[in-house]
This record gives structure tokens, C-alpha cells and sequence, in this order.
């Protein structure tokens, strides 16, 4: 041991024995700002914020059960506050909305609310009633801060303005609350904000830190920006699979406030960002929004000068995906960002070598916070005229949405189908049904064809477009965001001069698309003959004496009956061809649980009648195993075992967080079965054989050969490995496990690529010449998929090309799926799935790889009288493959894709893998994607494998 050892070794040793020999701090953050954030003066009756804290406030991160005890001890010390809990989060943490008015306004808060509703419907009130409104109503402002829990400043700004509108004493302050309900939602991600908040505390030393790279700033996976199962909250605000969301938007609504303020934070290097947002701008927003918004950026400027604090506009901040905060506009409230640079919580040095403090970015989301409230005090009756000219315009005869009617297809996949519904009323959308077949003059499919005189059969899902929601319902509906011209040169030179993009969400979002709900938009209103959508309800008839039980495979619930049965390890089926049996109609996909195959169990009946009525699923009982004619028996090869699943799921640094948690989300919220999230780093020790089913998502595994090797012999030895994105990425390169390719490494294989395809997509023509194949002499004009291709391109010009297409891939859009319908994996898929595609590994498969999905719709085209050729593919004649479905798909990158595989399924040994091209749970709102995945995830071991891992 060397001198510098022993003295390292004495220095620890003497902190484990006595923490007081320590050294003290060399500068404290507090000293680095001194201006005062709450520089009013204020009422004794209320506490002061530090009475909640263990420091002074703004020095540090106040945690979440610091801010929920200030709040509920204020709410007891003031009449100006009342305080409704709108959501518990994952983790059983609260979420506030805190309510500050005069006590006067307080007390009147539902004659408030009723006006407002009366106001948003202009269908029922005329203008002078509107007027009369507007003349009573006081400014509403949802000030909401913090929904990426390691953004922290802004609700620790938000502790400060709840305290300094109740406490202080300035007659500015009083008269701001007689005309205003200010609406303070303090901390939107509480678990997140908790998991940042002890990271806080377990990377802090000595001294304070100041380098944004140290784990004090950055925290570690899955870090605190999302909620408990690594949702992004700022992403969900239509899609509302979030408790957290699903409470506020829903509040949020009843309170349409007139603004809503969304507190962020980005890099710790930049400095203050605020709107209004720059192109693309979603069409469907108000313009008037946008003038309101110069108007409150101006104002917040002037104050930002006054103090000498830097900020800027616009810049990265664009707003074409209605799921963030600025949904709210597309319901009449102006959304205001702020982005303030992240300080964590000493401060961070600067590259001009200052250092800014924690609290000074605290002070900047006070700051701008109440300057807000000071326009809108000042604009609010010109702010409500227009509102009301919006409300106005929504519902009137002669607008983009007046005449426009979404329509979503019946479905037999009521599961899925009800959770829309649901989602759409949860928005105030209003939605109805059909009860005879309807007759349009035209229709727009999700293949982007206009068909004339379409029927739109008994029992549609109607949207009409002319409703008071118009512009939300249009938003969330319509199969394309329009997106401006220059709009797309922009993004196409970036693209092409350093790979870079000026769009910063995915391009494509529809409801119906995300659902895998097949729909058509008409461009008329459709009034007549509707009825008020109701949900379908379930239908349990479960008989003792039944030889079976069975429930349709169209339902995405059936999966979770299933998965639920065999953990309580009751025997259960699969038909995989379709059957009627004692009368019912069971799709290919349909689960029963056979008498006979559980003998011993004598709870049998109750135990399935539970499970259904948990799910809500239809459930019948049959009387008979007979399949009339040629219809599957219940005795034959189509009635198959499952297997109980396994589940493991790989986690951790190495791979992508929302990934991970989404697939542990659908595991519990679509299924609720036991599983394990392991850390994936243990890929190399950890004994596998407890698992028949391992889901690696989205990530960098960094395995080495003997941890590839454990894996590799797990799945021979009949496992099922299933793989997302990045992850097959890794197994599809060249030493990674499987015979799954990505299109880059097969140009010099390409002809058996070509061929396998041929053989495949013939394989669905039906056309038959019967009379020339009984003939008795040799055909010698046969015609072979390929021969009217002329000239093949070189290898040279494949991989050229190739190379050139990869620079226009998707980043979220829509591309058409054509499912395999003969595959198990399949299920309850529509035959063109719409797929949500980005720059993901572009799979081919060859060597006895299946496709259950591939990507490009095969359609007739009988003025195509050649074979035609797509990079190494190619299409037979009379048909046409269509890719893009939604958003932005550059033509050379659907040449690239056509053709390859979305999910491919590999027999290796005893067992198998499934890889999926891309993340098909994405947002937990790919409900078309996740359907294909949770049939591999539960029905993988039993129909694609033979035999369990040896346990
Ligand atoms: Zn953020």
C-alpha cells in the first residue's frame, strides 16, 4: 500500500467511525444567489414554506410529501384555498389541484364551473346570454408544474406562489384573486419526482457540485423524469392510460381554463425557453391562440429584461403531436411552456464560467408564473369573446369540420373498442351508433383511397366532426396532420445534410390507427338515424354441465382469460382455425377451457365465471365438441395446450426505459399475472430455466459470448425469447442468435430472399385455370412471377441504394402491416394492421424464418400487367403494395421497408424467438402492435415450442 492508499484507507475509515471529522462545505449554493424569492409581505397566520422544509426555501428540492403536507396544512390556515385531489399516482402518492380565489369566488366555485360549461356549448346558448357570462366569469388559470419529475425547480416555484397568493398582504395580490381562480397543479409526476428527489440525497457529498455531469445532476436509470412504470406524462394527454393523466385532463376539462402553464426544464447549459412554438404548428389549433401567445411571451420578456435574465422563443419548440401539455389547445385554452435550464440542485457551472443556482431557477419559474397571471388578468374578457367565437365556429355549417364524420367499422373486439370509446368521452366527444346501414356518397380509408358509395354497416362507432370539440376531435382523428410544404423541404435538407430532424415527435398519432381499429373518415355530416353509443356488455352464461367453455379470440381480453386461467393452472385451449360449435361462432384465436382436460379441479366453473367478470369478457358454454362438416373438432389437431407463461422481463441500464416499462405495464394492466423484471446485466448467471418466456426490450444488450451462449442454450432448449427494436437489432446482426437478417447484410443472398417472397405472396393467389392444369401435354407458356423483369440490379446498386434510403427513415409514423392469417401470432389482427415505424432494423427472413407481419399492403391492380420491382423485391402483376399509412414516410424509405418483416418467428431446437422490428407497445396505445405481442408473450410457450424449459 502506497502513501496515497493509506491515506485514502484513513480518511474513509475515519468517516465510518465518526461522520463530525468531515470536512466542511468549501461554498454553500444558498450564497450564490441572494435575491429573495418571496419578497412581499405576509400574514403571520399562514406558515412560511421553510416551516415544511429542512432548509430555506429555493435552496434545494423540496420532496413530494414536503409539498403535499404544506398544502394540506394551508388548506386548514386560509379561506383563499380549497384543495381537490384529483389522482393517485402508481405509488399511492396524491395529486393536487389547489384552488386560490377570493373566499368569495372559493365559495361560488360550481356557479363558476356551470358557467363555463354553459359557455363551451354553443349550441345552447345564444350571444347575449354568452355575454352576460362573460361579464361574470373571473379569469381561470392551471398552473401546472413539474410532470418530468426531475424538472424540478417549477414546483418548488409552485410552493412559493401557493404561499405567496394566500399570504401576502399586497392589495395587487387581493385584487388579482377577486378576478381570477387560479388553479396550481404543483407536482405532476410525485413518483418521479420521488425517485429524483433520493437520488438527491444519495449522490450528495460534501461539497456542493456544480458539474451537470455528476450523477448529483443526472440521477441513474430509469432517472426521474417518468412515472412509476416509465410513462413520459407529457406524452399521454389524449391517449390517457396514466392515472395521473387520466385525473387531470379530466379536471382540466371541466375547468377549460383560459391559459395553461406548463413549468419544464431542459439542458443545464441553455436558458429560458417559453412559446409561442414555431412550424409545424398543428392546423387544428385556434390562430387566436398564437396571437395570445406572442402577447403573454411579450409581457414575460419585458419582466425577464427588468431582471436581466436571459431567454429565448421558439427555436426547437414545435407543436404537431397533440399529446403534450398542449392539448389544451385544441379545446380553446392558450398552453404556455416554460423550459428552464436545469440546475439540479447546487447550481451548475456555466461555460463562461458562472455559476447559476438552483434557487435563481426557481425565481425564474416564479417569476414568469406571475407575470402570466398579470396578462391574463389584463386580457381575460377579450381572451373569453374569443373563446366564445370559437365555440362559435366548431358547430357552425360552414368550417373544415362541419361536414366530416369519423367512423370507426363494427368490431368484434369489444375490449378494445369500449377502451376508445371510453377515451373519446372522457374528452366531452360525442359519439354515436348507427341502427341500420348507412349510405355515403364517398369515404376515405386508412390506405388513403376514396371509395364512392360506401356502406357504412349497422352498428359504425359515428364521430361526427361538427360538435363542440371539433378541433380535439379532428386533432386526435384524422388520418394526416397536414404539414406544410416548407415545412418538409426543412426536415428533407436536414435529413440529408447531417441526419438530423427538425420534428420532434413521431408524425403520426391517429386513435384509430394506434388501436389497430380499422376506420374511414366521410366527408359529410352524418345526423341521422344515430343512437347514443353505449359500451356492448359482457355475456356470461357459464353451464356446470357444459363440456366446454369458450370465449371468442376477436376480443384482446380473451388473452388475458387465458394467461389468467393457466396461472391458476387450469388446462386451456386454443382453436387456431376458426369453428362454430352447439351454435356459437369461435374466431381463429378462441380460448376454452375443456372439462375434461381438468378433471380434478372442482371449482372449475367458478373460478373461469370469476375471471370473466373481472374482465368483463363474454364467456358460453357448449354442449357439444362437434364442429359441423369440415369445421375443427374438439378433439383435433386445431384444439391446442397452452402453456402457463413464465414471464421475465429484462430491465435495467442497458436498455431503453419507456421500453421497459411500458412491456411491464401491459403485463400488468392487460394481463395482471405474475412475472419477473429482472436486471439484465444477470443475463450471464442468472438461472433461466425458472422462465419458459424472456422479453428483451428496446436496448444495447451488452452480452458477451458465454452470456449469449446461456441465452442461446435456454432457448434450445424450448424457451421463448422475445425481442424489441434495438434488441433484435442485436440479435439479427451478424453474431448475434437466429437466422433473422437485417436488409443491409443480404445483397449477396438476394435471390433466395426473392424467391421465398415469390412463394409467399403466391401462396395467397386463388386464381386457378383448371382446365389447363388437367391438360396432357406440356405447358410451355407458363408465366413466372418474375420473368417481365427485364434488367435486376447489380449488388453494387442494392447496397448504394440501400445506404441512400437509410437516410429518410421514419421517426413515428404509420406504414401498413399485411398479417400472415394462418399464424398463431396473429390473433384478432385486422388483415392490414397499421404499424407504427421508425428507424427501426428492416428484417428479411430466409432459412425457415416466418412473417407474421410484413410490412406493404397488397393491393389489386389489373392495369399493372407486369411483375414490378422494389429494391430486392418484387411485386406479381395486377397488384400494387401500398406503405405509408399516416405522417411523414419518405418514398425511398418505403421503398426500403416494403417487403421486409415487421414480427418474425424462428423455431431454433425445442424452442423459439420472436423478434419484433419495432416497439409494438409503444405509449401503451399501439393497441394493434400489442395485440400480436400478447399473444407471443402468453400463448408462445404452448403453440411455438415443445417443451418446457427443463425445470
Ligand atoms: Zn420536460
Amino acid at each position: 500500500m502506497n502513501i496515497k492508499n493509506l491515506l485514502t484507507f484513513t480518511f474513509i475509515f475515519s468517516t465510518v467511525l465518526n461522520s463530525e471529522t468531515l470536512i466542511k462545505p468549501t461554498s454553500y449554493s444558498k450564497d450564490l444567489y441572494t435575491a429573495k424569492i418571496l419578497s412581499s409581505t405576509y400574514i403571520n397566520s399562514i406558515d412560511h414554506p421553510n416551516k415544511f422544509l429542512d432548509f430555506n426555501y429555493g435552496d434545494r428540492v423540496a420532496n413530494p410529501s414536503q409539498i403535499s403536507n404544506a398544502i394540506l396544512n394551508w388548506s386548514k390556515q386560509s379561506n383563499k384555498i380549497k384543495v381537490v385531489e384529483y389522482a393517485k399516482s402508481h405509488e399511492n402518492r396524491p395529486l393536487y389541484a389547489v384552488f386560490i380565489s377570493s373566499s368569495k369566488n372559493i365559495n361560488n366555485l360550481e356557479q363558476i364551473k356551470e358557467n363555463i360549461s354553459q359557455l363551451s356549448d354553443a349550441r345552447k346558448i345564444n350571444d347575449r346570454k354568452a355575454n352576460t357570462i362573460i361579464d361574470s366569469l373571473p379569469a381561470i388559470a392551471w398552473m401546472a408544474y413539474s410532470i418530468h419529475g426531475n424538472e424540478t425547480s417549477g414546483a418548488d416555484a409552485a410552493l412559493g406562489i401557493i404561499y405567496h397568493l394566500i399570504a401576502s398582504d399586497d392589495p395587487e395580490i387581493e385584487d388579482l384573486l377577486n378576478k381570477m381562480v387560479i388553479i396550481i397543479d404543483p407536482m405532476m409526476n410525485p413518483d418521479g419526482r420521488d425517485r429524483f428527489a433520493k437520488s438527491l440525497e444519495q449522490y450528495r457529498g460534501s461539497a456542493p457540485n456544480y458539474d451537470d455531469q455528476s450523477l448529483l445532476h443526472t440521477g441513474d436509470w430509469p432517472y426521474g423524469r417518468t412515472n412509476h412504470y416509465y410513462f413520459d406524462l407529457n406524452r399521454d394527454w389524449f391517449y390517457l392510460t396514466q392515472p395521473e393523466t387520466q385525473g387531470r385532463v379530466s379536471l382540466i376539462n371541466t375547468w377549460r381554463p383560459q391559459i395553461l402553464v406548463d413549468g419544464h426544464e431542459m439542458g443545464a447549459q441553455d436558458t429560458f425557453m417559453t412559446g409561442p412554438p414555431r412550424e409545424p404548428i398543428n392546423k387544428n389549433i385556434d390562430k387566436d391562440l398564437i396571437k395570445w401567445g406572442n402577447i403573454f411571451a411579450q409581457d414575460q420578456a419585458q419582466a425577464f429584461d427588468k431582471k436581466n435574465w436571459r431567454f429565448y422563443t421558439g427555436e426547437w419548440h414545435e407543436d404537431l403531436y397533440p399529446g403534450y401539455s398542449f392539448y389544451v389547445q385544441f379545446r380553446g385554452s392558450l398552453g404556455i411552456l416554460y423550459e428552464q435550464s436545469r440546475m439540479s440542485e447546487d447550481g451548475v457551472r456555466r461555460p463562461e464560467g458562472t455559476i447559476q443556482s438552483y434557487k435563481e431557477s426557481v425565481h425564474h419559474q416564479f417569476v414568469s408564473s406571475m407575470e402570466n397571471l398579470k396578462t391574463l388578468q389584463i386580457n381575460t374578457k377579450s381572451m373569453y369573446r374569443d373563446y366564445w367565437d370559437g365555440r362559435k365556429y366548431n358547430i357552425s355549417k360552414d368550417t373544415e369540420y362541419a361536414n366530416q364524420t369519423f367512423v370507426v367499422l363494427p368490431s368484434k373486439n369489444h375490449g378494445r373498442l369500449n377502451s376508445l370509446v371510453d377515451k373519446l368521452k372522457a374528452q366531452d366527444i360525442e359519439v354515436y351508433k348507427n341502427t341500420e346501414t348507412l349510405f355515403v356518397k364517398e369515404a376515405l380509408n386508412q390506405l388513403g383511397d376514396i371509395e364512392a358509395n360506401y356502406e357504412l354497416p349497422e352498428g359504425s362507432l359515428i364521430i361526427p366532426n361538427r360538435q363542440p370539440e371539433a378541433p380535439l376531435i379532428k386533432a386526435i382523428l384524422e388520418f394526416d396532420a397536414e404539414i406544410d410544404e416548407s415545412v418538409l423541404r426543412e426536415e428533407r435538407q436536414e435529413n440529408l445534410r447531417d441526419g438530423s430532424s427538425i420534428m420532434y415527435d413521431t408524425t403520426a398519432f391517429n386513435f384509430t390507427m394506434m388501436y389497430g381499429l380499422p376506420a374511414v373518415t366521410v366527408f359529410e355530416n352524418i345526423d341521422k338515424d344515430l343512437i347514443e353509443w353505449r359500451p356492448s356488455s359482457s355475456d356470461i352464461e357459464i353451464n356446470d354441465n357444459a363440456v366446454m367453455w369458450a370465449t371468442s379470440g376477436d376480443d384482446d381480453k380473451s388473452v388475458a382469460f387465458a394467461a389468467r386461467l393457466l396461472e391458476e393452472d387450469i388446462k386451456v385451449r386454443i382453436i387456431d382455425k376458426e369453428s362454430m360449435l352447439s351454435g356459437h361462432e369461435l374466431s381463429r384465436g378462441s380460448v376454452v377451457v375443456i372439462a375434461m382436460d381438468n378433471p380434478e379441479n372442482k371449482n372449475l366453473t367458478i373460478q373461469i365465471k370469476e375471471i370473466a367478470s373481472d374482465l368483463e369478457i363474454s364467456v358460453h358454454s357448449i354442449e357439444s365438441g362437434f364442429g359441423s362438416e369440415e369445421l375443427p373438432d374438439w378433439g383435433g389437431r386445431h384444439f391446442k395446450l397452452l402453456k402457463k407463461p413464465q414471464i421475465a422481463i429484462f430491465g435495467h441500464s442497458e436498455y431503453n426505459s419507456y421500453d421497459v416499462g411500458v412491456s411491464w405495464w401491459s403485463l400488468d394492466h392487460h394481463l395482471g399475472i405474475r412475472h419477473s423484471l429482472i436486471n439484465g446485466s444477470f443475463a450471464g448467471y442468472a438461472d433461466l430455466r425458472r422462465y419458459n418466456t424472456i422479453i428483451l426490450p428496446s436496448g444495447y444488450p451488452d452480452m458477451n459470448n458465454s452470456e449469449l451462449d446461456n441465452l442461446s442454450k435456454w432457448v434450445r432448449n424450448g424457451g421463448t425469447l422475445i425481442a424489441h427494436n434495438r434488441s433484435t437489432n442485436f440479435l439479427s446482426s451478424n453474431d448475434g442468435l437466429g437466422n433473422a437478417k437485417q436488409i443491409q447484410d443480404i445483397f449477396e443472398d438476394v435471390h433466395d430472399y426473392k424467391f421465398d417472397l415469390m412463394r409467399e405472396i403466391m401462396a395467397l393467389d386463388d386464381q386457378i385455370n383448371k382446365e389447363k392444369i388437367n391438360s396432357n401435354s406440356v405447358d410451355n407458356l407458363i408465366n413466372y412471377p418474375w420473368e417481365s423483369i427485364k434488367i435486376e440490379m447489380s449488388t453494387e446498386e442494392l447496397e448504394m441504394r440501400d445506404k441512400w434510403q437509410s437516410i429518410f427513415m421514419p421517426s413515428g409514423s404509420f406504414v401498413a402491416g399485411r398479417t400472415d392469417k394462418k399464424h398463431w401470432l396473429t390473433f384478432g389482427s385486422p388483415d392490414i394492421l397499421p404499424v407504427l415505424y421508425s428507424n427501426y432494423p428492416v428484417l428479411m427472413t430466409g432459412d425457415n424464418v416466418e412473417a407474421a407481419v410484413r410490412i406493404g399492403a397488397l393491393v389489386p391492380n389489373l392495369n399493372s400487367i407486369n411483375a414490378q420491382q422494389i429494391n430486392w423485391s418484387l411485386i406479381p402483376s395486377e397488384k400494387n403494395i401500398k406503405v405509408r399509412m399516416s405522417g411523414l414516410v419518405w418514398p425511398e424509405a418505403a421503398q426500403r421497408i416494403a417487403n421486409s418483416a415487421y414480427v418474425t418467428r424462428e423455431k431454433i431446437g425445442k424452442g423459439q424467438i420472436i423478434l419484433f422490428s419495432g416497439e409494438p407497445n409503444f405509449r401503451g396505445s399501439t393497441r394493434g402492435t400489442n395485440r400480436i405481442w400478447l399473444n407471443a408473450v402468453v400463448y408462445g410457450s404452448g403453440l411455438g415450442t415443445n417443451a418446457l424449459v427443463d425445470p
